[in-house]
């Protein structure tokens, strides 16, 4: 028993040194990480996702908020509160005027990325109309990149939104358990696995080289969905030389007339181990979490291998003009920008508001190679600080802006004197500037 837990031990640490060079894991290696059992074990694996986390991107967390566009659907998804069978629901799509007045209140607060998010519905907010809103944004608002989660188009439409500027194109399979998946989404264009599981395919062939990806954690036993996930980004790295630029982890919350069944519930501790596997299988992925998750929770994996989250969301379209009743899920944390921002920089991390690898053409192919050799960090680390200043000076409440600028000049210590330079920029009234 003993030389067999001295195996396992020795096994596991093999794994995380691979991981922290850093490699791609097997899926041999995913899978001794997902039936780990040994809770000491574990810390060291929390201990490595923290450390590579820091090693490829340093301490900056990335922010922004998803922009719900539509909640009418023609999908009959179980466990979503936009389902077409949801009779109380109120539905709602932001025309292309709202959709704009909603995206310059955010950025008026402070954002510069957001995520497009819209459900199913050809008509009403079919690729024409997410066309027109996604021009009229870039026009009209300090937006400065759009990403989109919505159905799986052809190719064709896909490349109409790549052409318009969509930076990751994200779609999560929801589960890979077929049987559940023909369960949970009975009608429909999305009952239909085979076109979604292609979507990425039509998505990179339409020229998207940022996709996001990920499982609905609780709909199936996550070990299967999580390992099963990893597997289809290494199949898309076979194929294409690279794989998702982005893993979520949407878990299974509360919605109009849907309540989450205990058999697959994801445990907040099995949660922590899912952003762990996640950072190490993929040494560049960007792990995301969104405010579905507990504040606390969110907050302790900042530190644990997340790098991007939402903040101050709301999950309904017009959700930022009035709280409207028909939210997609409940959301879990409630903070504002702001109070996530404070919190963030409290913990000794950096809040990021930069959207510069996008400005400056850093995306797909190139970003994997900055990545790779090492230098993301670098970026980073001078990006996230320009942009921390730029909201220090545009939008940050008084209550919290002595302790950012406190924060700042921490960090700052530690850069080139060109930053110092690019400061001053920022402080005559130069924006968007970034290396
Ligand atoms: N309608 C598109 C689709 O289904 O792919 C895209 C947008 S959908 C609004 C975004 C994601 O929300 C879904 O892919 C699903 O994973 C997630 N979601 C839906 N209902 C949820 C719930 N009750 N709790 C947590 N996440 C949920
Ligand atoms: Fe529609 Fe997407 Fe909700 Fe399914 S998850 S009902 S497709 S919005």
């Amino acid at each position: 028993m003993k030389n067999s837990i001295t195996k396992n031990t020795r096994n596991i640490r093999d794994i995380l040194a691979k991981a922290l060079k850093p490699e791609i894991l097997s899926l041999d290696e995913v899978s001794s990480l997902i039936n780990l059992r040994d809770r000491e074990l574990w810390e060291e694996v929390f201990d490595a996702a923290r450390q590579l986390k820091e090693k490829i991107y340093g301490s900056r967390i990335v922010l922004f908020a998803p922009l719900y566009l539509s909640n009418e659907c023609v999908n009959n998804c179980g466990y979503c509160g936009f389902r077409k069978g949801n009779g109380k629901a109120r539905r709602k799509t932001l025309s292309v005027d709202e959709a704009v007045e909603e995206a310059g209140m955010l950025a008026d607060r402070g954002y510069k990325r957001l995520l497009l998010v819209t459900s199913e519905h050809p008509k009403l907010a079919g690729v024409d109309y997410l066309e027109e809103v996604i021009t009229e944004i870039y026009k009209r608002t300090d937006i400065r990149i759009l990403h989109l989660n919505a159905a799986p188009m052809s190719v064709e439409d896909f490349r109409r939104l790549k052409t318009c500027g969509i930076g990751v194109y994200q779609c999560f399979q929801e589960t890979y358990h077929f049987p559940t998946y023909k369960k949970m989404h009975p009608s429909g264009p999305k009952a239909d696995y085979g076109w979604r599981l292609g979507v990425m395919d039509r998505a990179i062939e339409a020229g998207f080289e940022d996709i996001g990806m990920g499982v609905l954690l609780g709909l199936y036993d996550w070990r299967w969905d999580v390992w099963a996930v990893i597997a289809h980004s290494h199949r898309l790295i076979r194929k294409y030389g690279f794989g998702p630029h982005t893993l979520s982890v949407p878990r299974l919350q509360p919605a109009q007339g849907f309540k989450p069944g205990k058999t697959n519930r994801v445990s907040d501790d099995d949660f922590r181990k899912i952003v762990a596997i996640y950072r190490l299988a993929l040494p560049y992925v960007g792990v995301v979490i969104s405010t579905r998750e507990p504040s606390e929770l969110r907050d302790e994996l900042l530190s644990m291998g997340a790098s991007q989250v939402s903040a101050g969301s709301k999950t309904s379209p017009w959700g930022y003009v009035e709280d409207g009743d028909t939210e997609q899920f409940e959301t879990g944390d409630k903070r504002s920008l702001e109070e996530v921002i404070e919190k963030i920089a409290g913990m000794g991390l950096i809040p990021s508001l930069c959207t510069a690898c996008y400005r400056e053409g850093r995306s797909g192919e190139k970003f994997r190679q900055i990545a790779q050799q090492g230098n993301i960090k670098k970026f980073c680390h001078e990006n996230a600080l320009l942009s921390l200043k730029e909201y220090i000076e545009d939008h940050a409440p008084d209550n919290i802006k002595e302790h950012l600028v406190k924060r700042l000049k921490q960090e700052s210590a530690k850069s080139s004197n060109g930053l110092f330079d690019k400061f001053k920029l920022i402080e005559q009234g130069k924006r968007d500037v970034h290396i």
